[in-house]
This record gives structure tokens, C-alpha cells and sequence, in this order.
């Protein structure tokens, strides 16, 4: 069955069809570095790791670009608040430090270490917007020359009534602008389009750049485009983000890079709902305001959090609530108690005709569901039920090692995409191991004090043992 994605242009389900056979280029919006990123932010990150990991599944040769927003309004203001000094320009030496670092650098760090815990894999590039800065120069040139601009006071706007394409993502309708209204500011709602800003003159106490435009800055989308293009070619497969990136932001990245190429800018579109906690939007003032690292300092595991989140279609709506993310931890022990059981078959023989079919069935099925936009609560449900029927056949002891490693087989396999399955057992493991042993010989010789401290030990690591006929068996607790 072909892979199939939920166009955000065209409203509709398409078949994708990459611009070079074999290879997916993508890009996506990355965070902007002015604090930690949210769990919202992180249900747009998981859906895009999802979609990079089933493109590698279906065995694309994937180029992923995430840029990291180094310098915005929002920064601007951070660094005010905080007292930073920004006021230096550093020329165009588009390496050398700057000020700006001091707060933006910190955050990148962390939304790395977040989102790995996470499991969200590595991209092929992480390109920064202030080490951009002669390529976005170059990019607004090109744009100058197609008659799409104008200057107004040291700064340079998109005329939109000048692009007969503005508003084919959104469907905002061109009509309703007042002509030459323009705005400065990174982030408008749609009822409020105006010119928007590619460079914005330097002001005092900003960052600025000396450059062939004046001394200035960059606006946001002109950033994104810049690296995209730059990176992925003028044109290329797939962008996303969060649905409040549909305007202004992939509505103004595509009228100034088409302007700028005459080719179309990117084929497929593909947004994420935003995330809603406990019922409402999430906003500080409502206490329902979560980094991941309010999250996992009040001991909820990551790969829960990341299950959780990747358990919802990426186009539904998803409510985050502490049940929720319950439910999605005793779902998650499901398939990684199913896989302990199964390394403890041991009666020998072939794979059965009807174990086959389960498996193959299940397998093909899944890939399905995949394919479909990344119906992931379809995968995940077919998943379950496998667990369900493989179960019984161990509780009834009516299955074999080769059967056992099938099963084992398929889910890893399709864990390439989830990211939730524990990894490997490595030493860590061998040590828990020798403790366990310990154990049972402390208890055969009748010394349970050593036995109990050794149990209490374990269970500090968060590790679980459970004493069963077969032997004793251990797992770890969330
Ligand atoms: P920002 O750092 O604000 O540019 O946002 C980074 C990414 O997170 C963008 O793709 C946004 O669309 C996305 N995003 C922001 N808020 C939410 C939310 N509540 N739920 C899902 N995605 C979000
Ligand atoms: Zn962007």
C-alpha cells in the first residue's frame, strides 16, 4: 500500500510522491530558545518523529532539518528582561559569538536533553538562524528583485497583495487587506494580515547585523525559509509543525520563497492539533502549564509521557491528563511484559501455521495503518491484540522459542517507529542479574535479611522482582 499524507493545502488525504525517487526531505520548525520547551511543544516534536521513523521504516533515504530559532521578538525581549547587553554587531562573520548566545544557547541545550528523553531521534541538521544571517541576506535579495517588496524606514515588507498565491495553505482570502498596512511583529492572527516584515532596521538596545540591507535583523519566516531552502533544495517534500503555524508563519514562508524561485516551495504540508491539558489551553495562569521537566521531576517516566502523546492521531485533538498518561504506562508494560515472558519460553519447535498468519497479519496491518497519515491508534490497537492472542497461547503453553522470537521480532520492528519498548539489556542488566542470584542463594540458605535488603536495593533502582514457579523475574517500575 503507498504512504499517504493529510495535505494541509489541499485538504486531503495524497499520495506521497517524493520529488526524488527513494529520498524524503523534510523540514520542521524547530523551538525558539527563549525558555524550556512544553509538552504541547513536544506533541508537535513527537508527531514529526514519528513521521521521520516510519519514512526510515519504509526504507526512504530521509534528510531531516529542524532549524533552531536563535533570534526572534521573544528573545529580543528575554534578553531585555534579563539586562543582556545586545547592542554590537558583529558584521556578517556569520560564526563568531554574540551576545544573544547567553540566553539562547542554555535552552538549546535543554531541548536537546529533553528531547531525548523523549526518544526523539536525531535530525540530520540543526541549522541556527543567527549563523544564517548572508544566506537570509541573499534570499531577501532574490526577493527584491522579483518586485515583491518595498522599504519603509530602514525595514523591508512582503507586499501580499503582490502575490497572486498568498493564502493557498491557510485560505485566507487576499480581499480582505488594507492596502500598504504592514506589520512588524513575528506572530499576528490571520483576521489581522498585513505586509509582513523579511528585515527589520536595527533599533536601539537589539541585536543587529551589518549587511547590504542596512544594519538590521532577520524576520522569523524569512528565517525558515532560508534554512530550508538552503539545506533541502528550493524545493522539497515535506513541512510541519503545529497547526498555529499554518498562518502566518508556512503562509508567509511560502509566498517569499516561490517569489524568490518560481518553483514550488514544499509539496506536502502536514500539521499537528495543539495539545490541551486537563480540558483547557495551556497557559501558566491556569497552573496547567507543563514543561517536560515539571513532568519528570514529579517522577513521571518520559517514555510514558512520549506513549502518551503518540497514541492520538497527530489531527486529533488530544487532551494530556494525568490519567491519560496512566493508561498510556500500564499500555506501554503490556508490550514490555509480553516481550519478558517471551524470552522465558523454552519449548523448542517450529513456528505454527497460525502463529504465522497472526504475525504476518498483524504486521501487514500495521504497516497499513502507517501508511494512512500515520494512523498510529490503529497500529498501536493491532499491536495490542497480537499481545492479547500471544498471551494466551504462553498461558496455555502452546507456544515455541522460534514462534516466541517471531513475535519479539514484530514488535521491535514496528518499535523502530513507536520508540517506547525498553532497550537492550546491557551490563546494567548483567549486575541486576548477579544480584538476583545472590538473592535466591541467600534465601536457599535460609539468610532472608540479605535477601530482603537485596529486594530493597533493587526497588531503589526502581527495579521489580517478582517471584513466579518458573524462577524469579525482574522489570522495571515506572
Ligand atoms: P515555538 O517554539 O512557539 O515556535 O513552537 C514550536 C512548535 O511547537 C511549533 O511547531 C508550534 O506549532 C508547536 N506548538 C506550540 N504550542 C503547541 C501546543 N499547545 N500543542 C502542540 N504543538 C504546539
Ligand atoms: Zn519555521
Amino acid at each position: 500500500m503507498s504512504l499517504k499524507f493529510f495535505n494541509t493545502k489541499s485538504r486531503k488525504k495524497e499520495t506521497f510522491e517524493p520529488t526524488e525517487p527513494g529520498k524524503a526531505k523534510l523540514y520542521t520548525c524547530g523551538p525558539t530558545v527563549y525558555n524550556y520547551a512544553h509538552i504541547g511543544n513536544f506533541r508537535t516534536y513527537v508527531f514529526e518523529d514519528v513521521l521521520r521513523r516510519h519514512l526510515k521504516v519504509k526504507g526512504f533515504d530521509l534528510t531531516h532539518v529542524m532549524n533552531i530559532t536563535d533570534v526572534e521578538d521573544k528573545i529580543i525581549k528575554r534578553a531585555a528582561e534579563q539586562g543582556i547587553e545586545l547592542n554590537q554587531g558583529n558584521g556578517s562573520d556569520s560564526n563568531a559569538p554574540i551576545p544573544l548566545d547567553e540566553i539562547t544557547e542554555p535552552y538549546t541545550t535543554a531541548f536537546h536533553e529533553d528531547r531525548k528523553a523523549l526518544r526523539i531521534e536525531d535530525a540530520e541538521h540543526y541549522p541556527r538562524a543567527t549563523r544564517y544571517i548572508p544566506k537570509i541576506v541573499d534570499l531577501i535579495k532574490r526577493i527584491q528583485a522579483a518586485d515583491v517588496t518595498y522599504e519603509s524606514e530602514g525595514s523591508i515588507y512582503f507586499s501580499i497583495k503582490k502575490c497572486p498565491n498568498y493564502g493557498c495553505l491557510s485560505g485566507f482570502k487576499i480581499d480582505e487587506v488594507v492596502s500598504g498596512a504592514r506589520v512588524d511583529s513575528d506572530e499576528y492572527e490571520k483576521d489581522d494580515a498585513r505586509d509582513f516584515v523579511l528585515w527589520k532596521s536595527r533599533k536601539e538596545g537589539e541585536v543587529y547585523w551589518e549587511t547590504e540591507l542596512g544594519e538590521g535583523r532577520p524576520g522569523w519566516h524569512i528565517e525558515c525559509s532560508a534554512m530550508a531552502m538552503d539545506l533541502l533544495g528550493e524545493s522539497f517534500d515535506i513541512h510541519c509543525g503545529g497547526e498555529d503555524n499554518i498562518f502566518p508563519h508556512h503562509e508567509n514562508e511560502i509566498a517569499q520563497s516561490e517569489c524568490a524561485s518560481n518553483m514550488q516551495f514544499v509539496k506536502y504540508w502536514l500539521h499537528s492539533r495543539h495539545l490541551r491539558v486537563e480540558g483547557e489551553k495551556m497557559a501558566k495562569s491556569s497552573g496547567n502549564f507543563f514543561t517536560l521537566r515539571d513532568l519528570t521531576e514529579k517522577g513521571y517516566d518520559p517514555v510514558n509521557i512520549r506513549f502518551a502523546l503518540v497514541r492520538q492521531h497527530y489531527r486529533d485533538p488530544l487532551n494530556f491528563t494525568f490519567d491519560g498518561l496512566k493508561a498510556a504506562a500500564e499500555e506501554r508494560r503490556r508490550w514490555t511484559d509480553l516481550l519478558i515472558r517471551l524470552e522465558e519460553v523454552t519449548s523448542e519447535g517450529e513456528v505454527s501455521e497460525s502463529m504465522k498468519t497472526l504475525i504476518e497479519t498483524a504486521d501487514r496491518q500495521i504497516e497499513e495503518h502507517l501508511d494512512d497519515d500515520l494512523a498510529t491508534p490503529q497500529a498501536i490497537a493491532r499491536l495490542h491484540e497480537t499481545a492479547t492472542a500471544v498471551n494466551r497461547r504462553i498461558d496455555s503453553g502452546e507456544i515455541q522459542t522460534a514462534e516466541a522470537a517471531e513475535v519479539q521480532s514484530l514488535f521491535k520492528k514496528w518499535d523502530r517507529v513507536f520508540g517506547v519498548l525498553d532497550e537492550e539489556r546491557g551490563s546494567l542488566d548483567e549486575e541486576i542479574e548477579s544480584l538476583i542470584q545472590e538473592r535466591l542463594d541467600a534465601r536457599k540458605n535460609k539468610n532472608y535479611a540479605r535477601s530482603d535488603e537485596i529486594r530493597d536495593q533493587l526497588q531503589a533502582q526502581g527495579i521489580i522482582l517478582e517471584d513466579t514457579a518458573q524462577g524469579t523475574r525482574w522489570k522495571r517500575g515506572s
